[in-house]
């Protein structure tokens, strides 16, 4: 099957699912009030592709038929930039606000695939060529993918990984005539109610004797046994003009509960081989994946950049401050914008054919875009002040009494209309102040790691030599 179009997708998620949000047991995602806004707008980003075919799609390489960019592997410098567009396109839809948009585990998937001597290694050729023929299924049926790699937190002092006999994380209880049995939970699944199967992969390593927690697999959403307890929503609703970004960009995020599951042998990558689980992560994926998670930040810095100006011009704050202010937020556009030309510039091919971007000038953004989004939503604030509440509803906008006194008493600066001023603070706030941004933000801080985790591992994506010929010199010189 071809790339699939946005009624294709929604027919999709209508199948069986346990998904629950707040009390409720949702007999339907694509109705539901918390989640219809979402499903809609991943509905158009799948029509996006066909309305820019030409970016985003390209032929299948066995079956010719067209199929999203984002689901092949990169084989040359030439294929990583048509990807880099095919992911701009995508993330240019949200303003780089949903994440995980499926061309995320596109790209992670993959580059699984063209990575044999990650995944083929240490006795797993076969589990190798099951995730080949899965990542062949995902990309012909275009199948939307949520994941969870995280192990849940209980006992921080004991580590990330599960202990030999931790009973809350995910692992292997049983066989059965045609696969495995698992039992479990993981965190978290963004998108989880708008996905057609989960993905679980490895993320911290596991130490020994812990072989029954070395597991990766997918599986459809509605298989048996499989539970996703959603966050509260921060849905707002649908008016587009009250709630311009919650009205739509809520990817919601879900506790996974494998209540003894049946993973079919077809669908098992690595079945508690403790070194494959150990070893696929560590060389291509980050910079495989980042080249879609660091365009979304760029494509998101350039917005808050332009709606900051926007802001400041609607009440004409053009004082140093509010200038210094702003240009803070270009600042971390810039640089964002720069790494990834850095890391395009620097491009380099895997053992297996597979082109990444360059793993230093990511894992830099890795490391910093957790501290540069939150201070740029705290910016917006600083500018926004009071006028971000200052925003009748459409439901005031519509009263023809209440609409003459705010268009009089609410302009924006040099003749701006109140109309104009009105939705560009209450655009402001979504961004930066409501339920969305609160998650955005810590979405932000925690999706690939936190800013800690990451600055402490930057050792293994640079290459230090440059730095120590630099401090040698003074080390070494005879005195
Ligand atoms: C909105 C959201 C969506 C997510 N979506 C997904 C998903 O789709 N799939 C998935 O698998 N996972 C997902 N995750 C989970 C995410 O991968 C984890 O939250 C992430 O790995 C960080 O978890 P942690 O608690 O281990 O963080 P940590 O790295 O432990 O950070 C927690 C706190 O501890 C501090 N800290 C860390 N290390 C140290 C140290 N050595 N010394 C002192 N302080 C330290 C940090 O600064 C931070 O404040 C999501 C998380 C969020 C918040």
């Amino acid at each position: 099957m071809p790339a699939r179009t946005g009624a294709q997708f929604l027919k999709g998620l209508r199948g069986p699912r346990e998904v629950w949000v707040g009390g409720e047991r949702v007999k339907d995602v694509v109705d539901h009030p918390a989640l219809t806004g979402a499903a809609h707008a991943l509905a158009e980003v799948f029509d996006l592709q066909h309305a820019h075919a030409d970016v985003c799609l390209a032929p299948d390489p066995e079956t010719g038929e067209p199929i999203a960019v984002s689901h092949l592997a990169p084989k040359s410098r030439e294929d990583l930039a048509r990807r880099g567009k095919a992911l701009r396109q995508v993330s240019e839809y949200s303003v780089g606000l949903m994440g995980r948009t499926p061309d995320y585990m596109n790209v992670t998937y993959a580059g699984f695939a063209a990575s044999p001597a990650e995944w083929g290694a240490h006795g797993n050729g076969e589990g190798y060529a099951r995730l080949v023929d899965y990542q062949k299924f995902l990309r012909r049926g275009d199948i939307a993918l949520t994941h969870t790699i995280v192990q849940p937190t209980v006992d921080k002092a004991l580590g990330d990984a599960p202990q030999v006999g931790n009973e809350q994380a995910l692992r292997k209880v049983g066989e059965t005539a045609c696969g495995i049995v698992v039992r479990g939970a993981r965190v978290l699944a963004t998108l989880a109610p708008f996905a057609d199967e989960i993905a679980v992969y490895p993320a911290s390593p596991l130490p020994q004797g812990a072989d029954d927690y070395a597991l990766s697999f997918c599986i459809p959403m509605g298989a048996p046994g499989l539970k996703f307890l959603c966050r509260d929503s921060v849905s707002a609703g649908a008016n587009r003009f009250d709630h311009p970004l919650s009205s739509r960009f809520d990817e919601q995020d879900a506790f996974v509960i494998f209540d003894d599951v049946e993973v079919p042998r077809e669908r098992l990558f690595i079945d508690c081989n403790l070194a494959s689980y150990n070893g696929v992560m560590a060389t291509n994926w980050p910079p495989n994946v980042q080249q879609q998670t660091m365009i979304r930040a760029s494509v998101k810095l350039d917005f808050a950049w332009g709606l900051a100006l926007r802001t400041a011009a609607a009440i004409n704050a053009a004082d140093p401050e509010t200038n210094r202010l702003i240009g803070e937020i270009w600042s971390y556009a810039e640089f964002t914008r720069t790494a990834i030309v850095a890391a395009e510039a620097e491009a380099r091919e895997w053992p297996g054919g597979l082109w990444t971007l360059a793993p230093g000038p990511l894992h830099a953004l890795r490391s910093t875009l957790p501290i540069w989004m939150p201070r740029v939503a705290e910016i917006l604030r600083l500018i926004g002040s009071h006028n971000v509440f200052a925003t009748p509803s459409a439901a005031q906008m519509a009263d023809p009494d209440l609409r003459r006194l705010i268009d009089r008493y609410l302009p924006g600066a040099k003749g701006m209309a109140a109309e104009e001023r009105i939705r560009t603070f209450r655009l402001a706030w979504d961004f930066a102040g409501s339920a969305l941004a609160s998650r955005n933000e810590q979405y932000e801080r925690f999706y690939l790691a936190s800013s800690a985790r990451n600055l402490a591992r930057h050792l293994a994506f640079t290459d230090r030599s440059r730095a120590d010929r630099l401090v040698d010199r003074f080390l070494k010189e005879p005195y």
